[in-house]
C-alpha cells in the first residue's frame, strides 16, 4: 500500500513543499516564497492541510547552520544562521505541532546528498559529497550509507583553501571568516569580485578558470579526508564549462597521489551535476521521512 509523507526543502529564497509516496514519487510540488517564519510558516502548513491528509512522517532539509542533534535541547532549530528572522527558529517543533507527525529533519544539502545517493547520480554508492555552489557553497555527505553529523554537520563551504593574493587580490566576503571557500567561491563573492553576477559573466572569462582553482583545491581536500565515491555539483554557478575545469584542477593537484582509476582515469564520471536537478533535496527529504518512519517501528 503506497505510504504519504510530507516533504519540505528550506531555503532562504523559496521553500518547495511537496506530497512525496513511498514509491519515490513526488506531488503537489508547490514553491512558496521565504518571507518571516511566521508568514512562511503558515503557508507551509496551509499546504499541508490541504494537501496533506494522510501523511505519516514529514521530512525537512533545511537551510543552516541547525541543530540536527537528536540529544540536543535545541534540536530542530535553525541556529547562526545570516537570515537574522530566522534565528533559533524552531523548524522542527513547529512542524510536528501543526502536523501531529513525527518529523525527520536534516541540512538542505545532507538531503540532496541522501536524494542523489537514493535515486541519482550516487545510486548505489556508499560514500557521496554533494556540494551546491550558489549565492553561498554548502556541501553534505552520506558515509557507508549514513548522513554525516558528527559533532554539528559539514560546513564544507568554510574550509580554508590557499588564496595566492597576487592572483587574487579579492578579500573574500563571507561575514564569519573573510576568504573560506565561500567567501572566495560562491555566486556572492564572484559578483563582489568582478562587478557582476555570475550570470552575466561570459562563459570562456578566467572567473571561470579562477573558480575551478578553488573548487579543485576544494575537491582534493574533500577527496583527502572523507574518500567519496563521487563528488557531484549542484547550484546555479555551476554551468557546464565548469565541470571540465575542475575535474582537470582536481586531477592535476592530486597528482597521482590518490591513485585509482576514477580519479585518474575517469574523473568525468567522477566530479558530476545531480542526476536529479533540482528534486535532489527534495526526494532526501523524502528518504529522511520514511527512515524516520522506519526507525520508529523497528523500536516499537
Ligand atoms: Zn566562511
Amino acid at each position: 500500500m503506497t505510504r504519504y509523507f510530507g516533504v519540505v526543502e528550506a531555503g532562504g529564497t523559496k521553500f518547495m513543499c511537496a506530497i512525496g509516496t513511498s514509491d519515490g514519487e513526488l506531488i503537489n510540488e508547490t514553491r512558496i516564497q521565504t518571507r518571516s517564519p511566521s508568514e512562511t510558516m503558515d503557508d507551509v502548513i496551509e499546504f499541508f492541510r490541504e494537501h496533506g491528509k494522510g501523511i505519516v512522517a514529514c521530512g525537512i532539509g533545511s537551510f543552516g547552520p541547525i541543530d540536527a542533534r537528536e540529544s540536543s535541547p535545541t534540536y530542530g532549530h535553525i541556529t547562526s544562521t545570516t537570515k537574522v528572522l530566522w534565528r533559533d527558529f524552531d523548524i522542527v517543533g513547529f512542524v510536528k505541532r501543526a502536523l501531529g507527525v513525527p518529523v525527520a529533519f536534516d541540512t538542505d544539502v545532507n538531503a540532496a546528498a541522501l536524494g542523489e545517493a537514493v535515486s541519482g547520480a550516487a545510486r548505489g554508492i556508499r560514500n557521496v559529497v554533494y556540494v551546491t555552489v550558489g549565492t553561498g557553497v554548502g556541501g553534505g555527505a552520506i558515509v557507508e550509507g549514513a548522513v554525516l553529523h558528527g559533532l554539528l554537520h559539514p560546513e564544507m563551504g568554510h574550509i580554508r583553501v590557499p588564496h595566492d593574493w597576487a592572483r587574487d587580490p579579492f578579500r573574500g566576503n563571507c561575514p564569519y571568516h573573510g576568504d573560506c571557500l565561500e567567501g572566495l567561491a560562491a555566486g556572492r563573492a564572484i559578483e563582489a569580485r568582478w562587478g557582476v553576477s555570475a550570470s552575466a559573466i561570459a562563459r570562456d572569462h578566467q572567473a571561470w578558470v579562477l573558480e575551478a582553482e578553488y573548487l579543485g583545491l576544494a575537491c582534493a581536500n574533500w577527496i583527502c579526508t572523507l574518500s567519496p565515491q563521487k563528488i557531484i555539483f549542484g547550484g546555479g554557478v555551476m554551468q557546464s564549462q565548469m565541470f571540465p575545469l575542475v575535474r582537470e584542477r582536481t586531477r592535476s593537484l592530486l597528482n597521482d597521489y590518490v591513485d585509482v582509476p576514477e580519479i585518474t582515469e575517469n574523473i568525468d564520471s567522477y566530479i558530476v551535476p545531480p542526476l536529479l536537478g533540482h528534486r535532489s533535496g527534495m526526494l532526501g527529504a523524502l528518504e529522511l521521512a520514511q527512515r524516520c518512519v522506519s526507525l520508529a517501528n523497528s523500536r516499537s
